[in-house]
């Protein structure tokens, strides 16, 4: 059985404290895994600020971005192992985890290595009160260490898009995978560990949240600030504990999100992108449609082909190439996709695809599936319309006109993301300002430069993620003054 242990300051440490990830497919044991000693968290906050705030954080950046180059490389070269853990780890196919994952993760290292390049430092002349002359010019250092907490759904990617812009401005990284997902940072710990990135500036620590891991880095006084995906609940409480030592927090949290569906749609592509945003990764991703709002002329053929569509997903098959679905990420999370499904119909509405856990009669009984669920009829307050199930569930409903379809779109605590299917361009444009998201998609979803920045509204996130903006979080401007007369 293969040991998944912490790496602290280029020392693979084990612990007496192990839990065994299982597989949510086949119910067998993936790996033990070994929980972080609290002396482990010091000893790696340690060594990280030793990195940050000696050679690792001060050398020019052109010399450190030579070496995250480097690891990037040797990464790729593990890129079928990264995919076999996460696919281990999460159940899901190989397509997936190679085409979404694994190649987008490994690449991700690359691309902000190019993107801390060209960001320019500034600098100014200028004349003071007393008549004197000067030139201002401010760099960006690191922040010292950061805490890099990531959740369960796209492990590898997750982790990547905390780590790359961390370790490329300088910064000593903590990386915290969930525990549902520890297999696939592990192998891309052994890859850091046998780079020329300095022992200190990186740190794999697994473990729980709450009592635990988690909560024992952000805890920390020595940590300068957290990154964190996750769920709202937990979110907040990070937030707490960071707010006792004044520490600054990055959020992506949930989602439930809307998609507006106009009667001038190209239904084709709105029912197979519909689809796919709704059930891909067993809707496993914070931008997972959950509501669509069909306007009331196309809304039985929506209903119709969309239930169609969903009774005919193939489940359970990771060799098939294309889209097919796997087993949520655990037992417990499809208990929670139950429960919340459950309420559908004693809250008055109506299950027309899925709403059960299928019947394969083999093996894949043992496994944590549920079936791709289509449910129409609910008002907006019913207890599916308002919480996240973070599962294969869309709720479908009529609108009449624009003004109603954009109340009943923003009609949520959260604000992350929301598509648009129309053929009316003017509409396209205009309608994204109305709706209280922070990524709106036309005719499309998910289709997504990396570096493109993301700020979720309301509960769906805190401060600006993803490209400069994930670099400048992982960064502090310092000024320097001269006087030149
Ligand atoms: P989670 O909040 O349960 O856990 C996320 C991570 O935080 C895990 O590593 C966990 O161990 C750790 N953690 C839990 N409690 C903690 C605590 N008190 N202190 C410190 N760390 C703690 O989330 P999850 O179930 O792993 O992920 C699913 C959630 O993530 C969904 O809500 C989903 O929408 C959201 N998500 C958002 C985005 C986005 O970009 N907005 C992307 C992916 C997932």
């Amino acid at each position: 059985m293969k040991e998944l242990k912490n790496l602290v300051a280029g020392e693979w440490r084990g612990s007496a404290r192990t839990w065994d990830k299982i597989s949510p497919f086949s119910g067998h044991v993936v790996a033990r895994v070994h929980e972080a000693e609290k002396q482990m968290i010091d000893d790696a906050v340690a060594a990280g600020r030793a990195a940050a705030f000696g050679e690792w954080g001060t050398m020019p950046m052109r010399a450190r971005v030579a070496i995250i180059r480097d690891f990037a490389q040797k990464l790729s070269a593990r890129v079928d192992d990264l995919v076999e853990a996460d696919m281990a780890d999460t159940g899901r196919s190989r397509w997936q985890a190679s085409t979404f994952d694994g190649k987008r993760a490994t690449g991700l290292f690359e691309k902000y290595c190019e993107l801390a390049l060209t960001l320019e430092n500034r600098s100014n002349n200028f004349e003071g009160e007393g008549g004197f002359q000067g030139v201002w010019l401010t760099q960006r250092r690191p922040k010292g260490v950061i805490a890099c907490i990531a959740p369960w759904n796209v492990p590898l990617l997750m982790m990547s898009l905390k780590l790359a812009p961390a370790l490329v401005m300088g910064n000593a990284a903590i990386a915290k995978p969930s525990e549902e997902t520890p297999s696939s940072t592990t192998i891309l710990a052994e890859v850091i560990a046998a780079s020329e990135v300095p022992d200190g500036a990186f740190s794999l620590l697994h473990g729980f949240g709450r009592d635990s891991t988690g909560a024992w880095i952000t805890e920390h006084p020595g940590v300068d600030a957290i990154t964190f995906t996750g769920e709202p609940a937990t979110g907040a409480a990070i937030m707490r504990t960071a707010a006792t030592g004044l520490r600054e927090v990055s959020m992506e949290l949930g989602g439930k999100n809307p998609a507006l569906v106009f009667e001038d749609v190209d239904m084709e592509r709105a029912i197979e992108g519909g689809m796919r945003s709704a059930f891909f990764n067993t809707g496993q991703i914070c931008f997972c449609t959950e509501r669509v709002y069909v306007h009331r002329s196309r809304y039985d053929e929506y209903v119709d082909r969309m239930v169609g569509v969903a009774d005919s997903i193939v489940m359970g098959e990771p060799e098939r190439s294309g889209f097919s679905i796997g087993p949520l990420v655990s037992h417990s999370h499809r208990e929670k996709v139950k429960s919340l499904v459950d309420t559908v119909v004693p809250e008055g509405g109506e299950i027309l695809a899925g709403g059960r856990i299928p019947e394969f009669g083999d093996e894949r009984d043992k496994g944590a599936f549920y079936c791709p669920t289509v449910a129409v009829g609910l008002d907006s307050d019913a207890t599916m319309m308002r919480e996240e199930t973070f599962g294969p569930v869309m709720h479908v409903a009529p609108f009449d006109d624009e003004d109603e379809a954009i109340a009943l779109a923003n009609n949520s605590r959260y604000g992350l993301g929301a598509v648009i299917w129309s053929q009316n361009v003017a509409r396209c444009l205009s309608l994204p300002p109305k709706l209280r998201v922070g990524h709106v998609w036309v005719n499309s979803w998910q289709i997504r430069d990396l570096s493109s920045p993301l700020a979720g509204v309301g509960i769906s996130g805190v401060g600006e993620q993803f490209g400069v903006r994930s670099l400048e979080f992982c960064s502090q401007p310092q000024t320097i003054t001269i006087r030149l007369d």
